[in-house]
């Protein structure tokens, strides 16, 4: 099923997100425009120079704090409820992008988050973030500068929960995330406790963090925003700051990615699954090649194009030849499909090759038994 244009944008952490329109989320949740911040920004990353960054709270200050080079943080998680796949791997990115730019990192693994919202057993979960942080080093995250974390061990972010649980009332809570089960509250609550983590005076104090995101965890950032406003003079937080990035379809063209709708593929699935996977997906194409060539094809609609944005095609040149060829008619679908399966298997290859360097560390790092 096609996004729906006259749907309402819906931005639910714990369901499902449908943003129908990314200009209206700066009216209608007052996030600000990225743009006009692009040029300012020294090294922009992959994602900011594409527009795949669209949004943020607050991220003139993290610019202040690069430009001036003063100590400024970044966190970032993942809930390990299974293998990284194509949206774990952007927000892998976005941290490392950061880390590189000399941000202090943390970053957490939301295992309460997994326990609450996708019933993993935390037996599971540590098994499954071995697996996850294996992935993140292989990408090039620095241990050394990484303050890596579980939830359910972090006991400064459950503090932090439950002195943050005293103002808060239900009506809040059902306001900002619906109507919930307490164990979701807590984890939004915990959550907001990782998010403000690197101010402890244990981490040096308060200091700007941004917190690079897909928009669907706006109402997190909107929630720990607010805690920090009211907990403020006792720690004296500083508010944190947030990228947000574009939401990837799922390659039947539906709204999202979903285990259900097998709509997309994980870094460690096998080659044949890959292959199909792309080989089966929906297209911005025409129903004939001699229609294609006339009238060309529609690359904004099309998630063979997208995974080509957000991740397979690193030269900009060369995704704007893409984006030309397919308009023109030059570029054919099947073509393109063929091409783009050539460049995952690859990257997935070599990403396999590296990760398998570092499982002992991964374990390590969580303090797991060798
Ligand atoms: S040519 Fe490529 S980008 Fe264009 S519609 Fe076909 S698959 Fe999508």
């Amino acid at each position: 099923m096609l996004p729906d244009p006259d749907k309402k944008t819906v931005l639910d952490p714990f369901g499902t997100s449908v943003v129908a329109d990314y200009e209206r989320l700066y009216k209608e949740f007052g996030i600000e425009p990225f743009n006009p911040l692009l040029s300012k920004v020294s090294n922009p990353s992959f994602y900011m120079r594409r527009g795949i960054i669209f949004g943020h709270r607050d991220f003139d200050r993290i610019l202040n704090a690069m430009q001036k080079q003063e100590e400024f943080a970044v966190l970032s998680g993942i809930k390990p409820t299974g293998e990284f796949h194509l949206g774990t791997l952007m927000t892998a990115k976005e941290i490392i992008h950061f880390q590189k730019q000399g941000a202090k990192t943390f970053y957490c693994i939301a295992d309460v988050e997994a326990y609450e919202d996708n019933k993993i057993p935390f037996e599971k979960s540590e098994k499954i973030a071995v697996d996850n942080v294996a992935d993140l080093l292989a990408l090039g995250l620095n241990p050394k500068k990484t303050y890596i974390y579980r939830q359910s061990k972090e006991t400064r972010v459950k503090d932090l929960a439950i002195i943050f649980g005293r103002p808060v009332t239900l009506a809040t809570m059902k306001a900002i995330y619906g109507e919930r089960h307490i164990g979701l509250y807590l984890s939004a609550l915990i959550q907001a406790g990782d998010i403000l983590l690197p101010q402890l005076e244990d981490f040096g104090g308060p200091k700007p963090t941004i917190i690079p995101v897909g928009i669907d965890q706006d109402p997190h950032m909107r929630f720990t925003r607010d805690i920090a406003q009211k907990f403020r003079r006792k720690y004296k937080f500083i508010l944190p700051s947030s990228t947000y990035h574009k939401l990837m379809k799922g390659l039947d063209g539906s709204p999202k990615m979903s285990k259900r709708q097998m709509n997309y593929f994980t870094l460690h699935d096998s080659p044949e699954i890959i292959a199909e996977r792309i080989s089966n997906a929906f297209t911005g194409g025409r129903a004939t090649i001699k229609e294609q060539h006339e009238l060309g094809g529609t690359p904004e609609i099309c998630p063979i194009y997208e995974i080509c944005l957000f991740h397979f095609v690193e030269d900009d040149d060369e995704i704007v030849k893409i984006y030309h060829d397919c308009k023109t008619g030059t570029l054919l679908c099947g073509e393109h499909k063929k091409q783009t399966i050539d460049r995952v298997l690859g990257f997935v290859k070599e990403h396999r090759r590296k990760k398998k360097m570092f499982t002992d560390e991964a374990r390590k790092i969580l303090q797991l038994e060798q």
